[in-house]
């Protein structure tokens, strides 16, 4: 998550009977720094000459200390002319130069990244609810996706719903940028996801494996992490700080899970899979065997609190037993109705 800046705006309490409405106009610079940051931010560039991503948390403001729940928006959006768009927000009205949305959360709004091209293409994945890939690139010829490489997405849609049991969002779109000028990355969202992969994903093999599972890992976490989230990272709002005690459950498990699921799915042959995850162990430490981490806590926010508790192990994960075992597992929290994840997954 880019870092956010707070701006003040104080309106004083004999004023605040009188007014209504707040008219902000300001700017947010992406202009590009050799080190791909923007110029003094922290924070990667977001828009080329081609493409937009467009963080709403960038451009809004609100009443402070409020619940994010709380508060009502309703977004416009102007795009530069003949550029297509995607975002989880839903259009209400579509305008000659502008789209409206429907009015949502503060919440589900900074949730909901919009990404736009000039050279963009959608995807149908299938599913149900619906689910797609939207790809905008800096130019059109990193838009082919091979039917192979196209029917395996379509396959992460399924083996994701077999793994999980169900689904727990109303459509799913996978925002993918394709680009050389914005620094590879990928954001979790809960009916989306916001990911940045080179130009060449699709044209070069190397590329292609090196970023397979970065849909499926960012698909996970729509499940583990937005719909079940550690209670120490679910907070009111934006200032209220986060404690991370229970991170690698949302991390580490939704790597885990990324890694299955990538297998699972096709993007990633169990060869290839392997090939990679040892060119990263060797990058990084020796592989380990032994239980890497054991943890019981307790919570996770969404509709009905969880629990995390247990142990999961890895001796059906598909990628050949190179995976280390990992302690994880999420359970209900002693709510009669709520979900349970059963590790290792039953076999279909
Ligand atoms: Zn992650």
């Amino acid at each position: 998550m880019a870092p956010r800046r707070r701006r003040h705006v104080r309106v004083s309490p004999a004023d605040s009977a009188r007014v209504t409405s707040l008219a902000a106009d300001f700017e947010v610079l992406t202009a590009l720094r050799p080190t791909g940051c923007v110029n003094g931010l922290e924070a990667p560039r977001t828009a080329t000459e081609s493409l937009a991503i467009l963080e709403w948390n960038q451009v809004v403001l609100y009443p402070a200390d409020n619940n994010t729940d709380e508060l009502r928006y309703q977004a416009q959006v102007r795009l530069p002319a003949g550029w297509k768009y995607a975002t989880a927000l839903r259009a209400q009205q579509t305008l000659p130069e502008s789209v409206r949305f429907e009015p949502t959360s503060l919440t589900t709004l900074v949730d909901s990244t919009l990404i736009a091209g000039r050279y963009f293409e959608s995807f149908e994945l299938g599913g149900e609810p619906a689910v797609r890939l939207h790809v905008a690139a800096d130019g059109p010829a990193a838009l082919h996706l091979t039917p192979t490489v196209l029917e395996h997405y379509r396959r992460l849609v399924g083996e994701a719903q077999a793994l999980f049991g169900a689904t727990h969002y109303r459509h799913y779109d996978f925002l993918y940028v394709l680009t050389d000028q914005i620094m590879p990355d990928g954001l979790e969202h809960h009916e989306s996801s916001d990911n940045r992969s080179p130009y060449r994903t699709f044209l070069d093999d190397d590329v292609r494996r090196a970023e397979a599972n970065l849909l499926a890992h960012e698909y996970a976490h729509s499940w583990n992490g937005k719909y079940r989230r550690p209670v120490g990272l679910a907070t009111r709002n934006y200032q209220d700080p986060m404690r991370g005690e229970l991170l690698w459950v949302y991390e580490g498990l939704t790597e885990y899970l990324g890694d299955v699921l990538a297998v699972r799915s096709g993007l990633l042959t169990t060869e290839e899979f392997q090939s990679e995850f040892g060119a990263q162990s060797g990058r990084h430490a020796k592989p380990q065997r032994a239980p890497l981490a054991q943890s019981s806590g307790h919570g996770a926010c969404g509709p009905a609190p969880v629990r995390a508790t247990a142990r999961l192990g890895c001796a059906a994960a598909p990628p050949g037993g190179l995976l280390p075992r990992i302690g994880a597992v999420v359970a209900g929290g002693g709510q009669p109705d709520t979900p349970t994840l059963q590790w290792p997954p039953q076999p279909r």
